[in-house]
Formats: C-alpha cells, sequence, structure tokens
C-alpha cells in the first residue's frame, strides 16, 4: 500500500469510526460483515436437496429456512473490515451494508438460534432428508 493510499484509509476509519453506533462498537465479532446469506429457490425435489447436500458438504457452507424461504449462509470475513468493526470503504460501501440496520440484528440473536431450520453439515441434512422422503436412499435411481 502506498502513502496516498494509506491516507485514504485512514480517512475512511476516521468517518466510519464517527459514525460507528453504541451497539456496533459493543459488537466486537461484527458479525454482520463476517457473513453472506444467498436467497435461494425453495427446494422441493429430491434433486433439489441432493444438490443442498452437496453445497452444505463444503466449509463455512450453511443452509437455513426462515419466514422469507431458503438461504445459503457463508461464513466468511469480508475484506474490508479493519480491526475494531470498522469498514475501510465505509464511504462507497455496497447498498446492502447501508441498507442494513442494526435494530434487530445477529447481536440480538444470532441467525441459527433464530430460523425455523439451520444445517450446517451434509450429516444434519442428510437426516432431515431421511424423514422428509420416505424412499431418499432410492434416489439415484432417477439418474440410471
Ligand atoms: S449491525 Fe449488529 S451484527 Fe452488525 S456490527 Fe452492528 S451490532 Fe454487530
Ligand atoms: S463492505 Fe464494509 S460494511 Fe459492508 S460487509 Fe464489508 S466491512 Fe462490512
Amino acid at each position: 500500500m502506498n502513502a496516498k493510499e494509506e491516507i485514504k484509509l485512514v480517512d475512511a476509519v476516521e468517518i466510519s469510526n464517527a459514525d460507528f453506533d453504541k451497539k456496533c462498537r459493543k459488537c466486537k465479532e461484527s458479525i454482520c460483515c463476517n457473513s453472506i446469506n444467498q436467497k435461494i429457490p425453495t427446494p422441493k425435489s429430491k434433486e433439489d436437496f441432493d444438490h443442498l447436500l452437496w453445497q452444505v458438504s463444503h466449509e463455512n457452507i450453511n443452509i437455513f429456512k426462515d419466514v422469507d424461504g431458503w438461504f445459503l449462509h457463508v461464513d466468511t470475513n469480508c475484506s474490508h473490515l479493519l480491526p475494531g468493526g470498522v469498514c475501510s470503504i465505509y464511504e462507497t460501501r455496497p447498498w446492502v451494508c447501508r441498507d442494513y440496520t442494526n435494530d434487530y440484528c445477529e447481536y440480538d440473536v444470532r441467525i441459527r438460534d433464530g430460523v425455523e431450520l439451520w444445517f450446517s453439515s451434509h450429516k444434519q441434512l442428510e437426516k432431515y432428508c431421511r424423514k422428509r422422503f420416505k424412499k431418499w436412499d432410492q434416489r439415484f435411481e432417477l439418474y440410471e
């Protein structure tokens, strides 16, 4: 990083720190900047769930369902998050970040504790699939 970039970064840190509200200051993990929730089509068939099983088998991937539908949840740190919970691109941060409110956020209830269904492993989701589909183990016959 050159000197000019460093000055810009310091400015951004000062601006964002100034706007940092009390609640976010207390939130040491900056929870909302450390994950992505992507809405996915409602899974219905065995093929749909088989695909989710593949996805949830990957590191840091979770799947959940809440009142708004089904989501892929990725535990991943935003590259713009600086120590102390400061956003290094505060002035130009994406809309989704601007629109996010801390009125009732993950600092109050962690997402996995507030949703209807939460799967963080192949084992958990497979258990659910076996309950949901009587002939779950015969699903591969569909492809043969
Ligand atoms: S909005 Fe909520 S989850 Fe995000 S940093 Fe602030 S308190 Fe933490
Ligand atoms: S761009 Fe900034 S506000 Fe948005 S997730 Fe990253 S660190 Fe957080």
